[in-house]
């Protein structure tokens, strides 16, 4: 979620556009050229007509010559990518040619400060309509998206299209959106172009004109260039229009995530990753998530350029960002889990299940390290050993089950009976529990066991076949001593079961003692 959230609201604010728009000249790239429409053509002012007809700008009876040669070509649609904005001697003429020919769209453009740079009144009034050219490149001057409307005026690719729609209905231009993507269908020397003094001296036929959407434009090196993906600076804005019209005649638009869109996809990819993620959590932490993280990533590019061949330009870095975060996110959570689960094992490993003390494991450990502790400190220690009085009658009478809810409660009465931290109960074995006190003399530790006496007797559980109480009872043998590196804990158990046997001997219910520390301590008698 957090993942999700922040590569949402980083896709909100518009912070991945700008990577997210440098994939789209690799990714065009890496889709390679699409077919050209043949409908499309373009009438070239290259650098082999201005070799021929002289440098730049012409008179305006070039055009009309051109007008003339296309007339023969009929029907068509010329679209000059050029503004006839200054009056010329030459005007009427081609505006009478433009009036003959019926089917030719010429170019108006804006300055940036919004003035119309347009054709003169004469050609406009000859002209079947206008189209803007005002494209911008993005900051990074590579041409990506045009606008089809500006001050409610069609781009020249969307007038000539409206004007094929006169003789070929088959073009269904659709609804223009605000920005429209250019999908270049590969180097410009694909698109279907003419020389324009080929055309001037017959050499084009006009069969080869006929029908068709022709774009005239200078496309002569250094003059109009722009970038394409396919073409570096070689492009020029009449191979953008000539595409855009392509496109749109092609139906193959390049359509990107709508903003609802993308923030349906980050939600759901996150998913999909962390269901992934999750499944192969028992795998090593850092690798599983890497190769996760790998396998995402790699099938997420292989679904882009699935979809870019489709029209469909998804982004890359969000989703890419999106699972790096997640896959950290979820190897930091990796750490809180384990020591989680290690807990659990922990608690596994060292509790009794039935009773929910310290199991002998665990004391096992942990008397060795109050040993060593009492060593150091050169303090008393005590064990007591407490055993349950005929339990096994007890479990004959009243059946295994009431002897587990007994076993319960008695140990729940030992524990409550202790008092400091370190003081530690653990099941030893079957109906017997031991307890350790640390810095607990011999009569501390009658104390407690008294204390632990009456615990157990007062939870008065009935006991119909002890010939001494009719309640469960304790027996427990107390073992105190100053504990010694050379005399090991396995001689302080040794000797509290000895004592233990002595309360079982003396009629039970009762504790019995060992001690063997030097100085004298005041004993007061049980
Ligand atoms: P004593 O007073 O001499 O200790 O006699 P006792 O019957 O208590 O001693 P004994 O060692 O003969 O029997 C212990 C019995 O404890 C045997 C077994 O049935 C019972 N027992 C041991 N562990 C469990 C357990 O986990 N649950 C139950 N219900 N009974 C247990
Ligand atoms: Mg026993
Ligand atoms: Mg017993």
């Amino acid at each position: 979620m957090v993942a999700c959230g922040l590569v949402s609201l980083m896709w909100a604010l518009g912070l991945w556009q700008g990577l997210e728009q440098a994939t789209y000249g690799p990714l065009l790239r890496l889709r390679g050229s699409i077919p050209w429409d043949d409908r499309v053509v373009v009438v070239a002012i290259d650098q082999k007509s201005l070799d021929a007809l002289g440098h730049f700008p012409w008179k305006r009876d070039r055009y009309t010559q051109l007008l003339q040669r296309l007339d023969q070509a009929q029907p068509n649609v010329v679209a000059f990518d050029l503004v006839f904005s200054e009056p010329t001697p030459e005007d009427p003429g081609l505006a009478q040619a433009m009036s003959r020919h019926r089917m030719v769209v010429l170019a108006e453009a804006w300055s940036p400060q919004g003035e119309p740079w347009q054709p003169t009144a004469l050609l406009r009034e000859n002209a079947l309509a206008l189209g803007h050219i005002s494209d911008q490149p993005d900051l990074d001057g590579k041409l990506r998206q045009i606008q089809p409307i500006v001050r409610s005026k069609p781009g020249l690719s969307y007038a000539a299209l409206q004007a094929y729609q006169l003789f070929d209905a088959d073009p269904n231009l659709g609804q223009p959106s605000s920005m429209v993507w250019v999908n270049w269908t590969g180097p410009i020397s694909r698109i279907p172009q003419y020389s324009f003094v080929d055309v001037l001296s017959g050499q084009v036929t006009p069969q080869q004109l006929s029908h068709k959407m022709i774009f005239v434009g200078v496309t002569a090196p250094g003059m109009n260039a722009i970038t394409s993906p396919f073409d570096l600076n070689r492009t020029s804005g009449v191979h953008l229009h000539a595409t855009i019209a392509n496109q749109l005649l092609q139906n193959r638009p390049l359509l990107r995530l709508s903003d609802p869109q993308a923030l349906w996809l980050f939600p759901l990819l996150t998913g999909l990753f962390y269901s992934l993620l999750w499944r192969r959590r028992q795998r090593s932490e850092f690798w599983g998530v890497a190769i996760a993280l790998f396998l995402s990533s790699g099938l997420w590019m292989a679904i882009v350029l699935g979809a870019f061949h489709l029209g469909w330009w998804l982004p890359i870095f969000s989703p890419m960002a999106l699972f790096g975060l997640t896959a950290l996110l979820f190897w930091l959570d990796y750490g809180r889990r384990l020591e989680a689960s290690n807990l659990r094992l922990g608690h596994l490993a060292n509790y009794d299940d039935l009773t929910q003390v310290a199991n002998r494991r665990y004391f096992d450990q942990h008397l060795q390290q109050e040993w060593s502790r009492m060593v150091r400190e050169r303090s008393a220690m005590t064990l007591l050993l407490c055993d349950v009085d005929f339990f096994k009658r007890y479990n004959d009478y009243q059946g295994h089950l009431a002897g587990d809810v007994c076993l319960r409660q008695v140990a729940l009465a030992i524990g409550t009976a202790l008092k400091r931290p370190a003081d530690v109960v653990a099941r030893y074995g079957g109906e017997e529990f031991v307890v350790i006190l640390p810095n607990t003399d011999l009569a501390g530790a009658l104390q407690m066991s008294r204390e632990i006496l009456q615990a157990v007797r007062d939870l008065k559980i009935p006991h119909g076949d002890s010939p001494i109480s009719p309640y469960i009872t304790l027996s427990i043998g107390a073992a105190s001593c100053l504990p010694e590196v050379i005399n090991g804990a396995e001689k302080l158990v040794a000797e509290a079961d000895r004592a233990l046997y002595k309360a079982k001997r003396s009629g039970r219910d009762q504790v019995s003692w060992y001690y063997d520390i030097p100085a004298p301590t005041p004993v007061d008698q049980p």
